[in-house]
């Protein structure tokens, strides 16, 4: 016999229904009326709620098929943080406010001021101008001016040809004979690099001779070579081309990048860009083990950094391990494309596309290491290898591992040790790629992904001839179980289960009420 909860679940669940909604108390402040409002969970994982993980990817699916084929220019109204820009945005609102709660506490706030000016370095690099907290308005001024280090950002330049650039973001258009015009887009998939020979189930046909460091390595910094990839293309190209690129593993466990970009390009430039973009990195070197098992360094309260046990000295910091980088010295590691690559071009609204584009999202709602799942021993050891490569390489400037080489990491804290560092990268489930599965261009579709939903619900509203809500109509609060109306698990997916028949039902009258009439809204599709 099923169990009523999970039975409940699994109908809910088949309907589209969130699993694990989040009960909201909506007050309306003009007539005082209460309702419990139960909203999705958002999860864009599947093992996490199914439901809200398709939704996110069908909504990724339509971000995707609107900017692909562009002919106009996107509106280029003020311009919207993208996802890289809004991830380093929200990082640096954080450590401002555990910056300003340290200050109130009359804390010393050395290291978080350090994050901050890095932060802010980032900011700069991904594209917005101007200074979030000037100096003269107070805090700042006591921060200490950051060294500019040559080592940090010495990338050689790539031996390619460049174009003055436009601000264009559309590509050529192309006559027919018959004097149609074409404006084709691509779609690419870019690989990394043999580590050894393979069979057909992506394990090591020598797994003593297959080589998991610079696998490992290459999946750590796969996001940045991605970007150098992109700058190059578009110096190459002399415009400003656009993308909408997932990453996925391979059989193999090796990240590769499936892309859809705006406008076309060559074999031929495409194999010359890919050749000669690399990602060199510039860390201090990690050949030798300086400590290792029970001999480790000891955290040192006063001056908030590590020390050697033996010697009593202390490691030296991460900007002076950055510092000792010699101009004779060679990056730790550089990362490239393989060689093999994929090119086809696509034209809009044809089969190929929505084909693509069901390509480019059919993995989203699972985790890395979720895409293919060992079924066999082989396998099996094959991620447990490449785990094993992942657990003493260096994630981040800030991860443990570095006191396994003599370095302290960027940010110390008490409690850090080698081997056992908590970033996402050295975790089974990611295998080694940190960074987001879907990496977008600013002007990809000239729309945030909160812009696209909003397209949805306006269609949804329109197709039910809803009324148009009024945002200030009501207040909103969180229900926790303390409270007295917190509807437990079992009650809230009963709620859940009724109102998606309800509006299924609803939504099937209007579509046949529209085939009848004819005047199905153009746009969108169901939520
Ligand atoms: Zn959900
Ligand atoms: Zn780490």
């Amino acid at each position: 016999m099923p169990l009523a909860r999970d039975a409940i679940r699994q109908l809910a669940e088949a309907r589209g229904g969130c699993t694990r909604p989040v009960q909201l108390r909506r007050t309306d402040i003009t007539t005082g009326q209460v309702d419990q409002v139960l909203v999705p969970c958002g999860a864009t994982l599947e093992h996490t709620c199914r439901s809200c993980a398709d939704r996110a990817r069908s909504l990724r699916a339509q971000q995707c098929r609107e900017g692909w084929h562009l002919e106009d220019e996107p509106d280029s109204g003020p311009p919207v943080p993208d996802e890289t820009q809004e991830s380093w945005l929200t990082l640096r609102a954080e450590a401002q406010v555990r910056r300003d709660h340290a200050l109130a506490q009359r804390e010393d706030t050395t290291g978080l001021d350090e994050l901050i000016g890095e932060l802010d370095d980032h900011i700069t690099d991904s594209g917005i101008r101007g200074c979030l907290t000037p100096s003269g308005s107070g805090d700042h001024d006591r921060r200490p001016a950051r060294r500019s280090r040559s080592t940090r950002r010495r990338q050689d330049t790539p031996d390619l040809p460049k174009r003055p650039m436009t601000a264009r973001t559309t590509g050529r258009v192309f006559g027919a004979p018959d004097g149609r015009r074409y404006r084709p887009s691509m779609f690419l998939t870019l690989t990394c690099d043999s580590y050894g020979k393979v069979g057909p189930d992506g394990t090591p046909a020598d797994p003593g001779r297959y080589d998991y460091q610079r696998a490992a390595r290459d999946a750590l910094h796969f996001a940045a070579l991605f970007d150098r990839l992109i700058q190059n293309l578009r110096r190459y190209l002399g415009y400003d081309l656009q993308y909408f690129a997932a990453i996925e593993p391979q059989k193999r466990l090796a990240p590769h990048v499936h892309l859809a970009i705006r406008g076309t390009v060559s074999r031929t430039d495409l194999r010359q860009v890919i050749a000669a973009t690399y990602h060199q990195v510039w860390w201090p070197p990690t050949g030798t083990v300086r400590f290792d098992s029970d001999h480790l360094p000891v955290w040192h309260e006063a001056t908030g950094r590590y020390l050697d046990p033996a010697t009593g000295e202390l490691l030296p910091t991460w900007d002076e391990a950055l510092d000792a980088i010699g101009p004779r010295d060679e990056p730790v590691h550089v990362a490239r494309f393989g060689p093999k690559f994929d090119a086809q071009g696509v034209l809009g609204g044809s089969r190929d596309s929505a084909r693509c584009i069901g390509y480019l999202t059919k993995y989203l709602t699972k985790q890395l290491a979720g895409c293919h799942t060992p079924d066999t021993d082989a396998q099996a050891a094959h991620v447990d290898r490449l785990v094993d490569a992942l657990r003493y390489e260096p994630c981040s400037p800030g991860c443990a591992n570095w006191l396994r080489y003599g370095v302290q990491p960027d940010n110390p804290r008490p409690g850090m040790r080698p081997g056992q560092c908590k970033g996402k990268a050295h975790r089974r489930e990611h295998l080694g790629y940190a960074g987001r599965r879907v990496l977008v261009s600013r002007k990809w579709s000239g729309k945030t992904l909160a812009d696209h939903r909003g397209d949805r619900k306006a269609w949804l509203i329109a197709m039910l001839d809803l009324p148009a809500a009024d945002p200030g109509q009501y207040t909103w609060e969180r229900v926790t179980p303390a409270d007295h109306d917190h509807m437990p698990p079992g009650r809230r997916l009963l709620h859940v289960l009724t109102d998606r028949a309800r509006w299924q039902a609803a939504l099937t009258q209007a579509r046949r009420r529209a085939q009848d009439t004819d005047d199905l809204p153009a746009t969108g599709r169901a939520a």
